[in-house]
């Protein structure tokens, strides 16, 4: 509102009041015109800083045509010298009026020129912007990347140090669900379920599923609303495919080729994690279990031997180690070769085996020696659980060549701590008297 007044009297008011000045005072004093120039140009000033161009103009051309006139009307002697005085004046007043108008172009182009520069700053700027604005947008995604790939590196960590399959497929399952939320995840093993699964066994390759509505690949109908968008992966193990993994998502587009690159990655670690398993299980196995005859080892023989001491003792239970040796093995070898021998011991494991029970512990202590620990049992207990295997040993038939053998065994037992108190002594006294059943004609067990 002050600004409105402000303004129509600079651009109104002002001028007015100057010219009514200007007009009282000739009107007044007439023989004073000449004084009418040096107010006119206060009058330009004024014009020139309340920007009244036009008016300007007109006021020039009105006073110019004053400058020949006023001294014609108001002259009473020397016309001439009052003439060239007004002309003077009225030159002055031009001369005001260049400078005005020329200072006012400057500054008018210095304006336009910097409102030109500041519209171009202005667009800089924005540009600027836009340009942040997409870095900004770029960096959230990659900071969403990093932690994504974080998340990830964890996980697999946490799926390297499972401790069975199943847990590893467990691991898994959270894995992905973590990495999509909101999607739904399945593991499976078996056979093909669906077009996705076939599609996956067939080119041993994940699939992508953008949108299950619009892609080509598929069968029309294939999948349901609950299935717009999915991945299914293969899961392998040694090479072999064992199972499948999907995730699906009611919406499309849920997942990017980026998604499949870091879900493919997880089987992948899964499926080595779980060979990992089976190996270490394999090698732990190959330790203590015999090769030939699937028996535990001299060295888990040792190792289950000296657990049992320390068990029978605090229970005060006394346990029984036999000893056995194949009677004339070696001529087994010699005249059938050694993979008949390996046969017959094969054989022998068999029956020693299925003659003990599950607590019982059988091993291949040696060539065609075997070592038992029977747990809980008196030498008389244990003499019978030998007896009984030396007895089906040698009623099952062998085929040397086409012909129908028998294989005997000798066996020596010896009770804990009745006997001997420490492992050695006890594998010692069971020994000596598997020796004493040799001497005395083999196919026999010896237990005092
Ligand atoms: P004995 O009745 O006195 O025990 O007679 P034996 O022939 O069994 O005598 P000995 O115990 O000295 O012979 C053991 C033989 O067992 C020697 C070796 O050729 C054979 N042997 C040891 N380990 C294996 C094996 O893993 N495979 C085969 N085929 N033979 C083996
Ligand atoms: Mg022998
Ligand atoms: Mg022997």
């Amino acid at each position: 509102m002050n600004a409105i007044r402000t303004n129509v009297f600079a651009k109104v008011a002002g001028p007015t009041a100057i010219l009514a000045a200007v007009g009282w005072s000739l009107w007044m004093w007439p023989a004073h015109f000449l004084w009418v120039y040096p107010a006119s140009g206060s009058l330009f000033l004024w014009f020139s800083w309340t920007g009244e161009k036009e008016i300007k103009y007109i006021f020039l051309f009105l006073l110019t045509a004053a400058g020949f006139l006023l001294p014609r009307l108001f002259s009473q002697g020397d016309t001439l010298f009052l003439f060239a005085g007004t002309m003077a004046e009225v030159l002055g007043l031009w001369l005001l009026f260049f400078a005005l108008s020329s200072s006012e172009n400057s500054r008018k182009a210095a304006r336009e020129r910097l409102a030109a520069e500041e519209s171009a700053a202005g667009e800089r700027v924005k540009d600027l912007e836009d340009e942040l604005a997409r870095y900004r947008m770029h960096l959230d995604s990659t900071l969403a990347r990093i932690r994504d790939k974080g998340a990830l590196a964890e996980a697999v960590q946490d799926m390297g140090l499972a401790a069975a399959p199943d847990e590893v497929k467990a691991r898994l399952e959270t894995l992905l669900r973590n990495y999509f939320p909101g999607a739904a995840v399945e593991l499976r093993t078996g056979a093909p379920r669906d077009f996705a699964d076939n599609w996956v066994a067939e080119r041993k390759i994940p699939l992508l599923v953008r949108d299950s509505a619009t892609d080509s690949r598929l069968p029309r109908g294939s999948f349901g609303p609950a299935e717009r968008s999915l991945m299914a992966l293969p899961l392998h193990l040694f090479g072999r495919l064992v199972g499948f993994v999907r995730a699906s998502a009611p919406e499309p587009e849920r997942f990017r080729a980026e998604d499949l690159r870091g879900a493919e990655l997880a089987c992948t670690l899964a499926g080595v994690s779980m060979e990992n398993i089976y190996l270490f299980e394999k090698v732990n196995e190959l330790a203590i279990k015999d090769g030939l005859t699937g028996l535990y080892t001299h060295r888990a023989f040792q190792t289950r031997l000296q657990e049992e001491i320390l068990r029978a003792a605090r229970a005060k239970v006394p346990f029984c180690v036999v000893m056995a040796d194949i009677d004339h093995f070696k001529s087994y070898n010699d005249t059938f070769g050694h993979q008949a021998g390996d046969a017959v011991l094969k054989a022998v494991a068999e029956t020693v085996l299925s003659g003990v029970r599950d607590i019982d512990f059988a091993a291949r202590y040696g060539g065609e020696e075997f070592a038992l620990v029977i747990t809980g049992a008196g030498r008389e207990q244990a003499a019978a659980v030998a007896e009984k295997i030396r007895a089906a040993l040698e009623a099952r038939s062998f085929l040397f060549g086409g012909r129908p053998s028998r294989v005997t065994a000798s066996f020596g037992v010896a009770e804990f701590p009745a006997e001997a108190a420490a492992a050695g002594q006890l594998v010692r006294a069971a020994d000596e008297r598997m020796y004493r059943a040799k001497q005395g004609g083999r196919n026999r067990v010896v237990a005092a």
